[in-house]
């Protein structure tokens, strides 16, 4: 497959619930489900195990051609992430994570370095791919697009029960707060900012639950592509 037609953007800010809507929705329609934020993560990791400043771009720069940074996926579907051949996909959901993702992901060394392997990954499969810009930017063609927002309280809600669920004991008011400095940063960035494409479908989840969130997508998406869409 050469062209990304097929391909499905999932775009928003953190907390909407874009990883669990794409994951489900994929798994509905055999597509793979590809999570950028993870990838994000995983040059946030690096970042922090070379001891630089996440916001230091040139010093961020300087450590891109010494990574080699892969995804697959595991039995269960879910997707995982090498670091130099080191598995790390449970290392980087740290909350300290989330903040390095966010500050090395306003880099643009940074964000043209991860853009080919996005974009090839949605040339050869059929993919459901979630971030920031993948709508604007990774995947201007996706067939379709869908912009996933929640108010920060709700947002801010599922990230507690997500965290506190993994024994992180983080409370609302830090989530909050991180969550809100977050969405600043992302949509404020000279880089691809958080923002809907313009042909972007977008879907307020603050009062559906994941289950309804799910089948809306799952509609438009039989919508979108036909009989192509088989589930
Ligand atoms: O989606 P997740 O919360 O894991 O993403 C972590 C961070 O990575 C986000 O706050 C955002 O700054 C960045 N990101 C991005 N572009 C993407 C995916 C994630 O800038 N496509």
């Amino acid at each position: 497959m050469n062209e990304t037609k097929h391909a499905v953007a999932i775009d928003g800010p953190s907390g909407a619930g874009k990883s669990s809507i794409a994951r489900a929705v994929a798994a509905r329609f055999g597509y793979i489900y590809v999570d950028t934020g993870a990838i994000y993560r995983t040059v946030g990791l690096a970042v922090r195990r070379a001891e630089q400043d996440p916001h230091d771009a040139d010093a961020v720069a300087a450590l891109l051609p010494g990574l080699d940074i892969r995804f697959d996926y595991g039995p269960d579907g879910s997707q995982r992430m090498y670091l130099n051949g080191e598995d790390v996909s449970g290392l980087i959901r740290t909350p300290e994570m989330s903040m390095y993702a966010s500050a090395v992901s306003a880099i643009p060394a940074v964000r043209a370095f991860l853009l080919d392997m996005q974009r090839r990954t949605a040339r050869e499969h059929r993919a459901v791919m979630d971030g920031r810009d993948i709508g604007t930017v990774v995947l201007p063609d996706a067939g379709l697009k869908i912009f996933l927002t929640a108010s920060l309280e709700a947002r801010a809600k599922r990230r507690l029960l997500e965290l506190n669920a993994k024994g992180d004991p983080s409370t609302f008011d830090e989530v909050l707060a991180d969550m809100r400095k977050r969405d600043e940063q992302d949509s404020s960035r000279a880089a691809a900012p958080l923002k809907a494409a313009e042909d972007a479908v977008v879907v307020d989840t603050s009062d559906m639950t994941l289950d309804e969130s799910v089948e809306h997508i799952c509609a438009l998406l039989r919508e979108r592509f036909g009989p192509e869409a088989t589930a």
